[in-house]
This record gives C-alpha cells, structure tokens and sequence, in this order.
C-alpha cells in the first residue's frame, strides 16, 4: 500500500500517478488518499473532465460510490484557474485530458502542490492511453494498480471491450469492458481476429 511521505514541509510539491485498468480501483486509491489529505487538514481540490458525466455532474464517482465532490473542466488549463490557496489536488481521469495536462501538472507542483492523478494507463487496444505515460515519466512517484482477470482470476492489466467497434473507451459503459491479464487477453485478441476472417474470408 502506497504511503504518505512525510509531509512536514507542507510546502513542497510534488506529483503522484495511479494508474491501471479499468475496475483496478484507481478513483478509490485516489479517494483515499484525498481524504487522509482533509483529515491532515489540508486544503484539497479534486477534478475531472467535463466529458465524464456518469452518475453524477459534480461527483468524483468510483464504482464503489464512494464519492467525492468535484469540479468537472473543459480543459487542464481550467484547473490552474481553480487551484488558489490548494495543498493539494486531484485529478480524476486523467487520460481524457489532453498533453496540455502534463504542463499544467508541473506547473501546480512547481508551486509547492502536491499532485495526485488518476487514470487509465492502456486504452482497449493495450496502447498508452493519451498524456498518462508522460505523466508517469515526470511523476515523483507511480502506483500501477490491478484489477481481477474475469476468466482466470490472475491480476489483470488490460481494459478488454466486449462489443465491436474501434472507439476509444467511452465513460459509462463500464459494462462493455471486462478485466484481463496478458494471457487471457492475447487468447481474447486472437479470437476476435479469427472471428473477423470467418466473417470476411477474402480479407
Ligand atoms: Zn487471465
């Protein structure tokens, strides 16, 4: 489990990622450490995109409800705007965000905040999602959380999309992702390619 440093020098900043599938409890992580922030009486800000509407408009949601009020932005830019006078902020789904984000993040640590940034780091196709890789190339600290495999019950890594369709992951439609680890979805990839040839034999 992932660890507050000490943070007796209230003033420095710093940036921290957690990142990982989809049901890999990245928003309770991020929650969590939220919350310890307030009980240390810190001044705490949490965002998201404006994009992610699921639930609720003005809730940081985890799929366990347990929720947090939040300012959901356009864009990374707005969050500069809102953070006067934070110790700390938290940015939810990150990987929507554009590559401005990771300026922005340096920015709001440069000025003493400590940062803590939430996100999916693979989209369906097991690629880097948006600015999560350079977000964990500058971050003092990362923590890759896992899911369960649903077909074999190993950790899992990979935001698999059950329906067809090319996409990226839409917020909302957690029902159309299951879990997996390496194997199980190199297995899943492998069928759904042979599936395509069945369909279109002259391919
Ligand atoms: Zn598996």
């Amino acid at each position: 489990m992932f660890l507050e440093k000490d943070s007796h020098n209230k003033s420095k900043g710093w940036i921290e990622v957690v990142c990982g599938s989809m049901f890999s409890g990245k928003t309770e992580e991020l929650i969590r450490r939220l919350n310890r922030a307030r009980i240390a009486k810190l001044r705490v800000e949490i965002f998201k995109p404006g994009i992610d509407t699921r639930y609720s408009e003005e809730d940081v949601v985890s799929h366990n409800a347990n929720a947090l009020h939040s300012i959901p932005v356009e864009n990374a830019q707005q969050i500069l705007f809102y953070s006067n006078e934070c110790d700390v902020i938290g940015i939810d789904e990150a990987q929507f965000f554009g590559n401005e984000l990771i300026d922005v993040c340096q920015q709001l640590a440069n000025q003493g905040i400590r940062v803590i940034i939430a996100g999916l780091d693979m989209d369906f196709m097991g690629k880097p999602f948006g600015p999560m890789p350079q977000l964990m190339a500058i971050a003092e600290d990362v923590t890759k959380v896992h899911a369960i495999c649903m077909r074999c019950g190993s950790l899992a890594q990979y935001s698999h999309r059950t329906i067809a369709g090319d996409k990226l992951v839409v917020l909302g439609e957690t029902e159309s992702y299951e879990p997996l680890c390496r194997e199980c979805y190199m297995k899943a990839m492998a069928e759904k390619a042979q599936k395509e040839t069945n369909a279109n034999p002259s391919l």
